[in-house]
């Protein structure tokens, strides 16, 4: 296996970033090359095959010792296997043609993958005593072992769990497949041609409100033409919930959630009623953006753009504000960006063959995370670059709790990469004039507007919708829906008739039901771990902060976000700590009132 190369170079000069045109990655970290991947998978399978060999059915007999140096060694084959399967997937990341390639390892990969099953089923098969003896005496994988025994309480007997999983892809996977298929084959009418769903959903950025209100209502035509298939699947998955979450033995629907959350139901509950609570803050904002815009706002005058002005960013421009953000917080954050840039982490631009969007992977412990972005020259691309950094940050800094531990739930795995959002806006402050930092302010406040108190709007429409167990009809969906989002927006923009339908496109309550909250909970916390260092007035005290907040990030995904969030003394479950982060969502509001 190959060591960390690049992590162990000795530190580098910091780049002459003005002189970067363009990156592109390094994967020497990985592999040196395919040849050099088919030797490790070839050793790395005799390898699997012998643990197998050794291990498989032999957890009970197993002492302390041996429990550790098994757990070791499964891990550091896991590590094995996610090296091979990560570098062919950053190769097809950057050239979509190299697909073959990338299927065949994925294969060879979930083979190995295969043969090391039986480890987390023979220890939940262990006897509970057993169990607790063998996690003292390996604290280092405690935690994830705790959480795996909690999930797996809630699974039945393993001839049970094979009929459900036979069974699963005529159930409530098929209406889920329904509900992805009716809403990708819509053609709807717009402007004498016929566009996707997607493609009309983002007719509501349209400047020219006339085409926003006609996109609304091709929309609003379209979802109510598929009612009846829309509604059934929704209520078919109602009652698989509902079903789950009698035979598994959960508390109420939303249990299961919370516990792949690793939260509280407490913690949720104390989140969603300070989101609650604050519902005034949308109201004044859209107050503010009718006021500019000079009409009542309605339901597709959401998103309208406001005038803003917007002068173009280089790349090493971009690079030059998200570094100086990154320094006035932690050196020690700085110079894991420079390493990154100056060492192949990074691969800055669009070409042909390159998959969209942005993204930090981590990759494997013993080698570093890589950073993928597609650079445009705007405000937004210097914000992803931030936001991407964050998680390399993270991910780079929390390497040492090894292999198993580095998984963060999404309650906690946004942190770093919102909080160098953060710092980045603070940042970019300073610097621009009232008129382009009015533009930069509406677009983070309705980010957070979306990211939490509409992912609340929705976690309130399926709380109501889960309670009950009778079948609903589309007009009940449609009065639920209609009642939450007024809470949100209350006399600050109208919803018309056609939104109260806006609920049956929506693919998290058929995916992933109660998944949406996780969003309001990430970025809340973001928020108050912000407004706690903003809250720290003298220098020793920001310093003890960023201490806090480095060592936080390092411990990866190997404690739960309420220890986390306790090594800043506060207390996740209760309201006062999200109180924090609701009080800068006031701040900025306020700051944005003063530039008008
Ligand atoms: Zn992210």
């Amino acid at each position: 296996m190959s060591p960390a190369k690049v992590s162990k170079k000795p530190p580098t000069q910091a780049p002459k970033v003005s002189e970067v045109l363009e990156h592109r990655w390094d994967l020497s970290a990985l592999f040196k090359d395919v040849e050099e991947l088919d030797k490790h998978i070839a050793n790395l399978d005799k390898r699997i095959k012998a643990y197998e060999k050794k291990y498989a059915n032999a957890f009970s007999q197993l002492e302390a010792g041996g429990f550790k140096k098994a757990m070791e060694d499964y891990e550091e084959l896991s590590e094995g296997i996610s090296r091979a399967m990560v570098y062919v997937f950053l190769i097809f990341a950057c050239d979509v043609e190299k697909s073959d390639l990338y299927s065949k390892y994925q294969l060879l990969c979930s083979d190995m993958a295969q043969h090391l099953l039986f480890v987390e089923n023979e220890f939940c098969a262990l006897e509970s005593q057993k169990q607790e003896e063998l996690i003292q005496a390996t604290p280092k994988y405690a935690y994830s072992l705790r959480v795996l025994l909690k999930q797996k309480s809630h699974l039945l007997s393993l001839p049970e769990e094979k009929v459900l999983l036979a069974t699963s892809s005529v159930g409530v996977e098929a209406f889920s497949k329904l509900f992805d298929k009716t809403l990708t084959a819509l053609k709807i009418p717009f402007q004498d041609k016929l566009i996707s769903e997607e493609e009309i959903l983002s007719e509501l950025h349209n400047p020219d409100r006339k085409l926003r209100k006609k996109a609304q209502k091709a929309l609003t035509k379209a979802l109510k033409k598929n009612e009846l298939v829309l509604t059934y699947v929704l209520n078919m998955v109602r009652k698989d919930l509902h079903i789950n979450t009698k035979l598994r033995h959960y508390e109420s629907p939303e249990s299961f959630r919370h516990l792949s959350n690793q939260i509280s139901q407490a913690s949720v509950d104390s989140m969603l009623e300070i989101v609650n609570d604050n519902y005034a803050l949308v109201h004044r904002y859209y107050k503010i953006k009718s006021k500019i815009l000079g009409y009542k706002l309605k339901d597709y005058d959401r998103y309208a753009p406001l005038e803003t002005k917007e002068s173009p960013v280089s790349y090493s421009e971009a690079l030059d504000l998200v570094l100086k953000a990154y320094r006035d917080f932690s050196p020690k954050f700085a110079q894991i960006v420079e390493h990154a840039i100056a060492h192949g982490w990074v691969d800055s631009h669009p070409r042909a063959g390159k998959r969209g969007g942005a993204f930090s992977d981590s990759t494997v412990p013993s080698a570093h995370p890589f950073v993928l972005l597609n650079f445009t020259n705007n405000r937004r691309s210097v914000f992803t670059i931030a936001h991407e950094f964050g998680h390399m940050i993270h991910q780079e800094l929390s390497k040492s709790v090894g292999y198993l531990n580095t998984n963060t739930p999404l309650t906690t795995s946004e942190t770093a990469s919102v909080f160098g959002e953060m710092l980045l806006f603070e940042s970019l402050k300073k610097n621009l004039d009232k008129k382009e930092l009015r533009g930069i302010y509406a677009g983070k406040l309705e980010d957070m507007f979306s990211t939490m108190f509409r992912q609340v709007v929705m976690t309130n429409f399926e709380r109501r919708i889960h309670a009950t167990q009778e079948e609903l009809k589309a007009q009940d969906f449609d009065t639920i829906w209609q009642e939450e989002n007024a809470k949100m927006f209350g006399k600050s923009l109208k919803l018309t008739k056609n939104y109260a339908r806006w609920w049956s496109y929506i693919p998290h309550f058929i995916h992933s039901p109660f998944y949406c909250y996780a969003y309001s909970y990430g970025q809340l916390l973001v928020l108050a771990l912000f407004g706690l260092y903003r809250q720290q007035n003298t220098p020793a005290e920001r310093k003890a902060f960023v201490e806090t907040y480095t060592n936080f990030l390092s411990k990866g995904g190997s404690q739960s976000p309420e220890e986390l969030v306790g090594m800043f003394g506060l207390d996740i479950q209760d309201k006062e700590f999200w109180k924090i982060g609701m009080g800068e969502v006031e701040k900025m509001l306020s700051e944005f009132e003063a530039l008008l």
